[in-house]
C-alpha cells in the first residue's frame, strides 16, 4: 500500500458491524487499515473524568472499535466490566479477558457479561502473577490463554482475539514456540491478534513471518504507543521487554529539553505506525493511555483519521 492511500476514507458506523472481523474486512474491501484505541479502567474519580474525555475526543476520530484492559487476577473487575459496558454502547468494544487465578465459573460469569453487554470480542489473556502473589499461576483452573481460548469457543458465540509479541515473550525460548502457540490458538478458535508494545517495522515482519510459517495466517495488529512522555515510555519498554533503538535512546538523551523530546518520540512511533501499514499490517491499535491529544496526533499523522 503507497502512502498516498493511506488516508481512510470510507464512512463505517463501527456499530453496524457484530465482530472485530467484521468491522476489519469492511475496511480490508476499501483497501483502507483499521483504527482502535485501548483505555485502561480508571482508578479514582480524577481517572474517570479523564478517561470519558479522552473517549470522547477519540469517538470524534471514528475508531473501528476500542479495548479495555483487565487486571490479571480480577484487580479491576468491576471497573472493567463497567467501562466495557459503557463503551459498547458507543463503538465496537473488546473487552480483555485475563485468566491467571480465575475458576472457570468466575470466567464463565464474567463471559455471559460480555455476550450481555454486546462486545465485538474478547482478548484471552493469561495475565502475569501479581507481585504479592507469585505462585498465582499454578493455582487457577486455567492455566494458560489457550485454555481460555478453547472455554469461549465452547460455552459462548463470542470472538476471541489473543496476545502476539513481535519482541517474544518474556518466559518463551524463541519466536518459532511463540508461533507454534499462536497457531494453537488459532486452531482453538481465535481470529485475530494484537502485538504487545515494540518499536521496530522488522520486529512485526518478522512476527508476521514466523507466524505463517507455523501456521498461525490470522491478523496481527501492531500495538503501536505513541511516544509523549519518554521517560514513560521507556519504563514501560523495561517492563514489557521491548527494545528501543539505540538511535532512537541517542536522539532523547540529545535533546535540549521534555518538548523536544516529545517531538523526537512522536515523530518516531507516527512514522512506526506508517510504515507498519505500508509493511501489510491490517490496522494499528493505538494504547492512548487514557489521553486523547498524542492518539490522535499519531493516528493522524499516519494517516489512519482526518
Ligand atoms: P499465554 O498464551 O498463556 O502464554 C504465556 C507463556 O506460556 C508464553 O511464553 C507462551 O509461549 C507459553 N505457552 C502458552 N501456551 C503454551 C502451550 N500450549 N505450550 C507451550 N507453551 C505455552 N495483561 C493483563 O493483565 N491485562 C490485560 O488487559 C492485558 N492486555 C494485553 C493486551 C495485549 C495486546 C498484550 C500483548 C498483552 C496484554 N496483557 C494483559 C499482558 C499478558 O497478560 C502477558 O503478556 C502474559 O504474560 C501473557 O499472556 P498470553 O495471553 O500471551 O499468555
Amino acid at each position: 500500500m503507497s502512502e498516498t492511500t493511506l488516508l481512510r476514507k470510507a464512512q463505517l458506523n463501527s456499530l453496524d458491524f457484530a465482530t472485530i472481523s467484521q468491522v476489519s474486512a469492511a475496511r480490508k474491501a476499501a483497501a483502507e487499515p483499521t483504527l482502535s484505541f485501548e483505555f485502561f479502567p480508571p482508578k479514582d474519580e480524577a481517572g474517570e473524568a479523564n478517561l470519558w474525555s479522552a473517549f470522547h475526543k477519540l469517538l470524534e476520530v471514528s475508531p473501528d472499535y476500542v479495548s479495555v484492559t483487565y487486571g490479571a487476577g480480577g484487580s479491576n473487575r468491576e471497573r472493567s466490566l463497567a467501562v466495557v459496558d459503557r463503551m459498547a454502547a458507543k463503538v465496537l468494544t473488546i473487552g480483555h479477558l485475563t485468566c491467571v487465578g480465575a475458576t472457570k465459573q468466575s470466567t464463565l460469569e464474567i463471559l455471559q457479561h460480555f455476550e450481555r453487554a454486546g462486545v465485538g470480542a474478547i482478548l484471552a489473556l493469561r495475565g502475569d502473577a501479581p507481585k504479592d502473589d507469585p505462585d498465582a499461576l499454578g493455582k487457577g483452573e486455567l492455566k494458560t490463554a489457550l485454555e481460555l481460548v478453547d472455554l469461549v469457543h465452547e460455552s459462548t458465540k463470542l470472538e476471541v482475539g489473543v496476545a502476539a509479541f513481535p519482541e517474544v515473550h518474556p518466559e518463551s525460548p524463541n519466536m518459532e514456540h511463540d508461533s507454534k502457540v499462536l497457531a494453537l490458538k488459532q486452531d482453538a478458535g481465535a481470529t485475530f491478534s494484537v502485538t504487545q508494545l515494540f518499536f521496530s517495522v522488522q520486529a512485526y515482519t518478522d512476527l508476521v513471518a514466523s507466524a505463517q510459517a507455523a501456521g498461525a495466517t490470522l491478523p496481527i495488529i501492531p500495538g503501536v504507543m505513541p511516544i509523549s512522555n519518554a521517560k514513560q515510555v521507556v519504563r514501560m519498554a523495561e517492563l514489557s521487554g521491548a527494545a528501543i533503538p539505540a538511535e532512537l535512546i541517542a536522539k532523547f538523551d540529545a535533546a535540549a529539553d521534555e518538548d523536544e523530546a516529545r517531538e523526537i518520540g512522536m515523530a518516531y512511533s507516527t512514522q512506526l505506525a506508517k510504515d507498519l501499514v505500508t509493511a501489510g499490517a491490517p490496522g494499528v491499535h493505538i494504547f492512548t493511555l487514557n489521553h486523547h491529544a498524542a492518539a490522535i496526533e499519531l493516528a493522524r499523522g499516519a494517516g489512519l483519521c482526518r
